[in-house]
């Protein structure tokens, strides 16, 4: 097969090693492998204690697994707000977590900024139960700084703040001492196969949980936080999970460190730098996102105009697959994911096709 590399943002490019540890998995057995088995107990605590110590995690927090981060937004409103909760609403993706509050029948407010910024004049009213940010925004290529997410837990400090790192992860670090819940899906930042969402959340999530439970409230059924809770101290998980993405991601987590969090970032940086830079000196095409404080480390969008089609079939011919601009933009903007998964070498190639890429 032709040397093919996926910009997509999710499901992204593989991490390299997937293939050789789905190979093994199936050798092992592990397609089969019973939830209730000592051997499953074990990858799931093995799992966790990696992520635990890539995202610097504190023992004291929960990690849950769920089929999806969309998943997650609607346990998230089920089991943290009986009533108010507070978007901070800049794309496609913190609009989705608005409007499941909605249609589970909350009454939640949405606070816009301008699709391209993260900057929101917000007044949190005092009876907020859960502010739910988006670190970084998809649909547009906007990341928010921890600055940012610091001085929403300092104003706020009575609502639960949430963090979606979902196509950041594990780019980014976070200080756990503001943050009582945080998620992301594996198609992502960590190269895998999709059909597994990772929620981790502080004890005041759980508490939140069980006095709404005590008041009356749903907080639904086998992904409650009280039922993930049970199972998840005894490393198990309530359904028949999806035991093969479990044992991916602890593979996957196992090679990032011994790769080194350390080396990820900086490649990352490095990646983000050149591209933005090529866009930025670009006769044809711009980075969409024009302040350097927004602009995503992880998911760049450029803004290519007329220029898409032609552009993409360009790039496609060196095998370079663009992800498509968002919804409305498909036919204006490409989005360039940025993870692990790519290589230095591949966004060399990346920025010295972008730069041959003429009109005539
Ligand atoms: C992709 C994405 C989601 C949804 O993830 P799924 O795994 O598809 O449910 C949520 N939030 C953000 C920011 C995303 O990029």
């Amino acid at each position: 097969m032709k040397h093919h590399v996926n910009f997509t943002p999710g499901p992204s490019q593989l991490y390299f090693t997937v293939s050789d540890h789905a190979r093994q998995a199936f050798r092992d057995g592990i397609p089969s492998l019973s939830h209730r088995s000592a051997e499953f107990q074990s990858i799931v605590s093995e799992t966790k204690a990696g992520l635990q110590q890539l995202l610097n995690i504190p023992e004291n927090l929960h990690i849950f697994f769920t089929g999806s981060a969309t998943e997650i937004f609607e346990r998230t409103i089920e089991n943290l707000v009986g009533k108010k909760s507070v978007h901070l609403v800049n794309g496609a993706f913190s609009e989705r977590f608005f409007e499941t509050a909605v249609q589970l029948n909350k009454q939640p407010l949405k606070v816009s900024a301008a699709e391209g910024t993260a900057a929101w004049d917000v007044a949190i009213p005092e009876d907020t139960e859960m502010i739910a940010v988006t670190q970084n925004e998809t649909s547009t290529g906007v990341q928010l700084h921890n600055d940012l997410i610091r001085s929403l837990k300092e104003k706020n400090p009575n609502a639960l703040l949430v963090v979606d790192a979902v196509s950041s992860l594990p780019y980014p670090s976070f200080d756990f001492s503001v943050v009582d819940s945080l998620f992301f899906s594996v198609q992502k930042g960590f190269g895998l196969p999709a059909g597994l969402g990772v929620w981790i959340v502080n004890d005041k999530c759980i508490d939140r949980a069980e006095q709404l439970q005590a008041r009356g409230l749903s907080v639904g059924s086998y992904h409650s936080l009280p039922s993930l809770l049970s199972n998840g101290i005894k490393n198990q998980t309530p359904e028949t999970p999806n035991v093969l993405g479990i044992y991916l991601l602890n593979k996957v987590i196992q090679d990032l460190l011994r790769r080194g969090i350390a080396n990820i970032r900086r490649e990352t940086d490095y990646k983000a730098v050149i591209l933005y830079q090529c866009l930025a000196q670009h006769p044809h095409i711009k980075a969409f996102v024009s302040d350097p404080a927004f602009q995503s480390r992880t998911v760049i969008v450029a803004e290519t105009g007329p220029h898409t089609a032609a552009l993409t079939q360009f790039l496609q011919n060196k095998g370079l697959f663009p992800g498509e601009g968002y919804g409305s933009r498909k036919k204006t903007q490409l989005r360039f994911a940025n993870f692990p998964a790519h290589s230095k070498e591949q966004y060399e190639f990346l920025v010295d096709s972008l730069n041959e890429f003429k009109i005539n």
